[in-house]
C-alpha cells in the first residue's frame, strides 16, 4: 500500500510526501481505511509504530470543510502528558498545511486567556490533556456536544496517571453519535471496560 492508495484528502496526501513519506506503517496501512468509512477505531499499538499519524491523517480529511462554531469545537484528541500532546498538534500542524482547519492545545501550564480566546474564535481540533479540558469545561468556556471524532491516546498512560474517570466524564460529554479512535499499548482490564462502554462495533487493530 502506498499513501495515495488511501482515500486520504489530496491536500493531506500533499502534506504527508512533502513530509517524506510514500508508504504507510502497518497501524496505519490498517486504520486509515475503516477510520475514513466512519469506524471506531481500537488501536494496540507502541509510540514508535506511526499511530499519530494513522488517526490525524483521517481526521483532517473526515473534517473536510466545514468550519468549527465559538467554543465548540469538531474534534478531541486527548492525550495524557503536555509533551505528548503538543507532539499531537506538531503532527496536526504538518499534516493539515495545506488545509485551513484550525487547532488549540489546552495543557496546563499556560494561562487560560490565550487557550480561552482561540476557543472563542471556533476551532476544529482541540488536542488536550484531561485535566485542564476539564477545568475550561467546568469554567463554562467549552461546550463538547459538537464533538464528532474523538480519539484517546496512551489510554495504558492515562491509567497509570489516573485520568480513567476524568476519559469517562469527558466521554459522557461528548455525543453519542461521535467516531471514536482509542489508542493503547496494552489492554489492562479498566481499559477493556471502557472500550466495551464508549466504542461501538470498533475494528481492532494489534500491531
Ligand atoms: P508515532 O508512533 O506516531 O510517535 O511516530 C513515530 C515516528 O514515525 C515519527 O517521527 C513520525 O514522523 C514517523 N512516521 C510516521 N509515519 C511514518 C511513515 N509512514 N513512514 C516513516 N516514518 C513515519
Amino acid at each position: 500500500t502506498k499513501f495515495s492508495d488511501l482515500a486520504l484528502d489530496p491536500r493531506v496526501l500533499q502534506a504527508v510526501l512533502e513530509a517524506g513519506y510514500e508508504t504507510p506503517t502497518p497501524i496505519q496501512a490498517q486504520a486509515i481505511p475503516h477510520a475514513l468509512e466512519g469506524r471506531d477505531v481500537l488501536g494496540i499499538a507502541q509510540t514508535g509504530t506511526g499511530k499519530t499519524a494513522s488517526f490525524v491523517l483521517p481526521m483532517i480529511t473526515l473534517l473536510g470543510k466545514g468550519r468549527a462554531k465559538a467554543r465548540m469545537p469538531r474534534s478531541l484528541v486527548l492525550a495524557p502528558t503536555r509533551e505528548l500532546a503538543a507532539q499531537v498538534a506538531e503532527n496536526f500542524d504538518t499534516y493539515a498545511k495545506h488545509t485551513k482547519l484550525t487547532k488549540a492545545l489546552l495543557i496546563g501550564g499556560v494561562s487560560f486567556g490565550e487557550q480561552d480566546k482561540l476557543i472563542d474564535r471556533g476551532v476544529d481540533v482541540l488536542i488536550a490533556t484531561p485535566g485542564r479540558l476539564l477545568d475550561h469545561h467546568e469554567r463554562g468556556k467549552l461546550l463538547l456536544t459538537g464533538v464528532q471524532i474523538m480519539v484517546v491516546d496512551e489510554a495504558d498512560r492515562m491509567l497509570d496517571m489516573g485520568f480513567i474517570p476524568d476519559i469517562e466524564r469527558i466521554f459522557s460529554l461528548t455525543p453519542f453519535t461521535r467516531q471514536t479512535f482509542f489508542y493503547s499499548a496494552t489492554m489492562a482490564p479498566e481499559i477493556e471496560r471502557i472500550t466495551n462502554t464508549f466504542l461501538s462495533n470498533a475494528v481492532k487493530i494489534e500491531v
